[in-house]
Parts: C-alpha cells; sequence; structure tokens
C-alpha cells in the first residue's frame, strides 16, 4: 500500500510503498477514504512535543483517518466488513486500570496513540483496534467523519468539561477546525457562543454557524471587549498554541467561570493566583475525549448538519500541506486522499 512515513523528525515525510497490514485478533483493517490533517500531526513532526509524546520511528501519522472496514481479525463483533468507521487518537488503552474502568481510556498510563506508537491514516489502509473505532452513522459524510475524528471527540470533551447549563456564555478562542466544530456543538448544547479568533474569514463562519459575539483579536482586546458586551463568560475553550490567548480567556471570565485548555502550546501558563482564588476560577485541560464522546458527536453532527469546509489534497502532497499549514496560509482542515 501507499503510506506517508516519518523516517526522522523534521525531515520531510516518504511517501512510498509499505506492506499493508494484517488484522490480528480484535483488530480490523480500514480502507482509508479521507485522513484530516491535525496541527498536532505537525508540531510532532517538526519536533515540537516534548520528547516522550513525539512519534516513534518510523511512523506512518494520522489520527483522523475515516473509511470502511475492508478486514476483520478474530473475535471481532462490534464493526463488520463494509462499515464505515474513524480510526481516533486512541489506538488502545490496558482496559482495566481505574481510569480505563471509568471511560477515561485516553487518561490510561499504558494508552497507545495512533500515529505515534502504532501507525495511522496516512496511507490507503491502518489497522486498528475494532473496540476503539468509531462507528460512523448514516448522514455523515467521510469528510466530516474525518475530521471529526479528532476535532469532534476534543470539542464535544471540552464542552462537556465546561459543564455548563443552557443558555450560558461560552467564548471559543481559536477557529481552526477544533474552534469552527465547538461553536457549533456549543449551540448544539444550547450555549450562547463568543467566537474570537484574528481572521475576519474565519469569524464570518463562526458567525453563519452560530456565534453570537464576534471578537477580531487583532483589533481589540478580546477579555476587555467580553466583559463589555456581555459582562464575562461563564466558560471559555482556548485551542490555540501560544500562550496569550489562554490568559485571555483567564481573564474574560465571570466569577466562578471555567477555562477549558485543549490548545497544545508547549509552555507555562502564567496566571495571577489572587485573582483564580478570588474569583473561584477553575482551570483544567481536556485531552480529546471518551470513545461515547467520539461516536456521540458524530450522532450530533449527522442529526444537526455540524459542518466544515474542507480543502483536499493527495496524499503525495502531505509535504505541501504540512508547509502550507506551518506556514498558515492554510488552516488545518485538509483532508489527504490516499
Ligand atoms: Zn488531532
Ligand atoms: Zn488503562
Amino acid at each position: 500500500m501507499k503510506a506517508a512515513v516519518i523516517e526522522a523528525i523534521g525531515q520531510p515525510l516518504v511517501v512510498k510503498e509499505v506492506p499493508t497490514p494484517e488484522p490480528g485478533p480484535g483488530e480490523i483493517l480500514v480502507k482509508i477514504e479521507a485522513s484530516g490533517v491535525c496541527n498536532g500531526d505537525i508540531d510532532a513532526h517538526a519536533g515540537d512535543f516534548p520528547t516522550p509524546a513525539l512519534p516513534q520511528l518510523p511512523r506512518i501519522p494520522g489520527h483522523r483517518g475515516a473509511g470502511t472496514v475492508e478486514a476483520v481479525g478474530a473475535d471481532v463483533t462490534r464493526v463488520a466488513v463494509g462499515n464505515r468507521v474513524g480510526v481516533p487518537l486512541v489506538h488502545r488503552s490496558c482496559g482495566h486500570c481505574e481510569y480505563c474502568f471509568n471511560g477515561q481510556h485516553m487518561l490510561c498510563s499504558d494508552v497507545i496513540l495512533t500515529g505515534f506508537q502504532v501507525d495511522g491514516g496516512y496511507a490507503q489502509y491502518v489497522k486498528a483496534a475494532a473496540a476503539y473505532v468509531g462507528r460512523i452513522p448514516d448522514g455523515l459524510n467521510i469528510e466530516q467523519a474525518a475530521h471529526l475524528t479528532c476535532t469532534g471527540v476534543t470539542a464535544w470533551g471540552a464542552l462537556k468539561a465546561a459543564e455548563l447549563e443552557t443558555g450560558q456564555w461560552c467564548a471559543v478562542f481559536g477557529l481552526g477546525a477544533v474552534g469552527q466544530y465547538t461553536v457549533q456543538y456549543a449551540k448544539a448544547f444550547g450555549l450562547r457562543v463568543v467566537a474570537v479568533s484574528a481572521h475576519e474569514e474565519a469569524l464570518a463562519i463562526a458567525n453563519a454557524t452560530g456565534a453570537e459575539v464576534l471578537v477580531n483579536s487583532r483589533a481589540d482586546d478580546p477579555a476587555k471587549y467580553i466583559r463589555q458586551q456581555i459582562g464575562g463568560v461563564q466558560a471559555a475553550i482556548c485551542n490555540s498554541t501560544t500562550v496569550e490567548p489562554f490568559v485571555q480567556c483567564f481573564h474574560a471570565l465571570r466569577r466562578k467561570g471555567t477555562l477549558v485548555a485543549i490548545g497544545l502550546p508547549v509552555a507555562d501558563l502564567p496566571l495571577p493566583i489572587f485573582s483564580l482564588i478570588m474569583k473561584e476560577i477553575t482551570v483544567r485541560g481536556s485531552f480529546v475525549g471518551s470513545r461515547n464522546d467520539l461516536e456521540a458527536a458524530y450522532q450530533v453532527a449527522a442529526r444537526l448538519g455540524i459542518h466544515l469546509d474542507t480543502e483536499e489534497a493527495p496524499l503525495d502532497a502531505v509535504n505541501e500541506v504540512f508547509r502550507r499549514i506551518r506556514e498558515g496560509t492554510t488552516s488545518s482542515r485538509i483532508l489527504l486522499r490516499p
């Protein structure tokens, strides 16, 4: 099969023929139709993550792959040949630690990540653990499903972590693929949405899909603007890859508000402790989400038409795609077609 392989950190991926994997017991072989490119893939490939979070090489990256089950190994009952599935970041976990028992497999200390410890979806085929793939419902096209396999579950998990009630305000800082989906899911959760971005075009899309208050972070101080316009928000979800927006999120919160961090800058977060205490602010991280979250995100996207405008490129163009996303000339809404 054809695959894009990271052979050395920071070096161009090599698109080449590699053996097609064979599914063992509990595993399936998925024929990839579309594979979303994530900022996480790009940062990991560049070596920007801490060493334990870098892929083990050589490695086929990709944790937003979606396609059709081509073959199943022994003891697979959850999915069948011909089913459509998404192959998410968590390849498998131990299954028996306190986190796995609690539906929090992404916190398992023995978690194995797709595209990092095992090969991912930048290929014609990927091997996956049947128990961990997301089953794509009718009514959700493969392109949306591919992106949602990473972004949908991340947005869904972040909104759950925000613990908001219907009618409360949620600010979404950063409007890449995750941010745009978060705006739409927030609406589905019955929340009122503030969208914050430095890009007018992204703000216009967020506005068309449900954001009521728009803040161009180049023109206004987002925290100040949000406090002036609506008195602050009950939660702010930050998916930026730089530190400053996290601090802005903090200052945009009302008393008792929650900052949910989902972006991954490798940096410390400087916050005023005095204000944290006096306002009883909660700061929490949210790492993707559970298997239930993934399938719930698919189901709601299918029913409500949750949608991201996607762009496509052939797998052979992977290095060009990485370069363009890194340079900021396109955002992480590109799908690779193997
Ligand atoms: Zn991702
Ligand atoms: Zn575990």
